[in-house]
């Protein structure tokens, strides 16, 4: 499917992964607990115009303390892609959780693309609390802090065309303002989910993951992201292991590594 305007190319680059368990990754529970592990993920859209990251993954030290496995330095990996970390413009950052913000002092040439009530709950009354302060690092929301005091983040209040061919949409409920983004391609309209969808099961079985800020908007997010999407096929899930299987190698050498979503 081709529809007008600038196309963008999008790649999922694969930087952590951890064995879990099923059990661990849907509201309330799942009665066939089994084997389910969880990959982490970094996203690149580029067109001829414009380069674009989504998401900075986290760090070595922070998967260590974390009792992740880090495989690779997510900005080594957009460098094997042609994209220099130290010179991207724009870097969208769909929510604050440590998996999503680490590595940012990696992106100096960059602005942030945040949603406001993103940065409003984490520098808020409830952020210390004990199930919201688990999902983040407090060092990266205060890197963020700096940057708005710098001049370089971009606030959206909802939803907004960042450049033209790519729009965030705030869909809020796994965190407070939780962005997912919507790409161009030459094969129809993209929606790399973030988390949203963990997992493909998350949101064909219409079933919330278990990290919640808000249960009625996480299953809101799952309609916004099936109105934004040209079909399921085009919905990207946040942690997916699937997301390596389903779509081909970015190039030869990074099997595993990074794929083409389009
Ligand atoms: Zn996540």
């Amino acid at each position: 499917m081709t529809t007008e305007g600038p196309h963008f190319e999008v790649y999922a680059v694969r930087y952590a992964t951890r064995e879990a368990r099923s059990g661990e990754h849907f509201y309330g529970h799942d009665p066939h607990d089994s084997p389910m592990p969880m990959d982490y993920f970094v996203w690149a859209a580029v067109s001829e115009q414009y380069t674009v990251v989504i998401d900075t993954g986290f760090t070595a030290e922070v998967a260590a303390r974390r009792g992740r496995t880090h495989l690779r330095c997510p900005t080594e990996v957009l460098r094997e892609l042609g994209i220099d970390s130290g010179e991207v413009p724009l870097v969208i950052l769909t929510h604050f959780h440590y998996d999503h913000v680490g590595n940012l002092e990696k992106f100096p040439a960059a602005t942030f693309v945040v949603q406001e009530e993103e940065m409003r709950f984490w520098t808020g009354r409830y952020a210390g609390r004990p199930h919201f302060r688990g999902t983040i690092e407090p060092e990266d929301v205060l890197h963020l802090v700096c940057e708005n005091f710098a001049g370089r983040l971009r606030f959206v209040d909802s939803s907004e065309e960042v450049v033209p061919g790519i729009e965030v949409h705030r869909t809020g409920g796994h965190s407070s303002g939780l962005q997912i983004v919507r790409v161009k391609t030459a094969r129809g309209n993209v929606v790399l989910a973030s988390d949203v969808t963990h997992f493909y099961a998350n949101i064909e079985q219409d079933r919330p993951s278990s990290i919640v800020t808000d249960l009625a908007r996480m299953y809101g997010a799952f309609d916004i992201v099936h109105s934004l999407a040209d079909s399921p096929a085009h919905v990207v899930p946040g942690h997916d292991p699937l997301v390596m299987e389903r779509f081909p190698p970015a190039r030869d050498g990074l099997e595993g590594v990074a794929v083409r979503i389009a």
